[in-house]
């Protein structure tokens, strides 16, 4: 008999509770519970590959809330991804969803496709950008390309401005530290890449980008490109376990989850150096937890104009990282923001990677609350530390809105008057 991986579900239905896809959509077969089990019906040839199943599985955000809650320690987004794989085989995927896991095997295809978005969007008229949409995101919302590849205009900083070792560098655990910044700071974000970097150099810690790293492969992951995903993973692992690199920090929760892990099970599962992965997984940490461990008082803890902040906490920060309350930590910190919580803070924006976009509309019925919750606060700026959360959330919120979505490197790297001061 083939193997039944879903055996041990109990029905308990505690998975049901905690799932986005389902609240939104309410029906049995958009729950956690029935993927798993329609996943071990086909495993028993009980069910065969159609359309509509690979519909079921795919229609989920791999949040991985289920996962984190089920008490028989059933691994949902792991099964998914392995019947996502074969759905895929045996129905193809959109073609644009195809494009972007060929796009991101490499990273020469992705620089030349962010090129020719860039030159596209200068030449799309505002009036079509305003009515043409990606999911519901009209194109005028979504983030305005880098002019540079962060990782290029970084480095080019940094040979200008080499070496800021300050006094206190000594007193840190970490000294030299690897910067895994990911495709959406490199092509769309630099604003929080020049933020980290401006951070850690503040820290007087030793700033290193390695120019080979590439996407971390979790969107190929979850649209059937696990045979793709490995070249990546190869490259990132080499790049990122250089001699002398005491800590890899992340801005994504996402790209930090891939690092600490999946890659030491990928690594294991595709034959490449598991001590490698390992030794790598070990110094993954984001930015906030950085912050939090190891700022020296003065390093970030300023007084500083009085800003309204409110956040949201990015489930795969919150299911996949060690210390996920680091964020909300470092704004109860910075002495002058005002932080202002929501109730459903830890609730998914309904962003998943490319799930706003092919499910638009169960995307919107849970965007809709968090956005109309976070302006009821009266915050003007909505912290989080996901990129896809940002661009999800920030789509909500035209120009007249008044709150801003900014990743939490942005907001802390405002409270370093000293640096900013000698910058003038
Ligand atoms: S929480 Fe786990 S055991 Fe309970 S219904 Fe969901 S999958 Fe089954
Ligand atoms: S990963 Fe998230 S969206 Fe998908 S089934 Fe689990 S809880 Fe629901």
């Amino acid at each position: 008999m083939a193997e039944s991986y879903g055996q041990n579900c109990n029905r308990c239905g505690f998975c049901l509770s905690v799932c986005p896809a389902y609240q939104a959509q309410g029906a049995e077969d958009t729950s956690p519970r029935a993927r798993i089990q329609l996943i071990d019906f086909f495993a028993d040839h009980k069910i065969a590959s159609s359309e509509k199943l690979k519909d079921i599985i795919s229609k989920c955000l791999m949040c991985g809330s289920c996962a984190n809650i089920c008490p028989s320690g059933i691994n949902h987004p792991e099964r998914y991804i392995r019947m996502r794989e074969k759905m895929i085989r045996d129905h193809g995927d959109r073609p644009e969803i195809k494009s972007l896991v060929y796009l991101l095997a490499k990273e020469s295809r992705i620089r030349m496709a962010a090129g020719a978005a860039k030159m596209a969007r200068k030449i799309v008229p505002d009036v079509f950008a305003s009515k043409y949409k990606l999911g519901n995101i009209a194109l005028k919302q979504f983030p305005v390309l880098n002019t540079v590849p962060f990782r290029t205009a970084a480095r080019a900083e940094m040979e200008q401005t080499p070496g800021q070792r300050s006094q206190g560098a000594s007193d840190l655990a970490y000294g030299r530290v690897a910067y895994f910044t990911g495709c959406a700071t490199n092509y769309f974000f630099d604003d929080t890449g020049f933020a980290v970097l401006e951070i850690l150099r503040h820290m007087g810690l030793e700033v290193v980008i390695p120019g080979t790293q590439t996407c971390c492969g979790i969107p190929m992951l979850y649209h059937g490109g696990r045979e793709k995903v490995k070249s990546n993973i190869n490259t990132n692992l080499a790049c990122l376990d250089a001699q002398g690199i005491d800590a890899v920090i992340v801005d994504c929760p996402t790209c930090g989850a891939a690092l600490k892990n999946d890659y030491p099970g990928l690594a294991k599962a595709f034959g490449l150096d598991l001590d490698r992965a390992n030794r790598v997984a070990e110094k993954v940490v984001d930015i906030s937890t950085f912050i939090m461990n190891y700022a020296r008082p003065g390093d970030v803890v300023q007084n500083h104009e009085a800003v309204r902040v409110t956040y949201h906490q990015p489930c795969h920060l919150r299911n996949h990282m060690p210390a996920p309350g680091s964020a909300q930590a470092l704004l109860n910190t910075l002495k002058g923001v005002q932080y202002i919580p929501v109730p459903d803070m830890d609730a998914c924006c309904g962003g998943g990677g490319t799930f706003f976009y092919e499910f638009p509309e169960v995307s919107k019925g849970i965007a809709e609350n968090k956005v109309a919750n976070a302006k009821a606060t009266g915050a003007e700026l909505w912290v989080t530390d996901c990129p896809v959360c940002r661009i999800n959330l920030g789509g909500y919120l035209d120009d007249a809105a008044d709150l801003t979505v900014v990743h939490p490197a942005r907001l802390a790297a405002q409270f370093l008057p000293a640096l900013k001061g000698q910058k003038g």
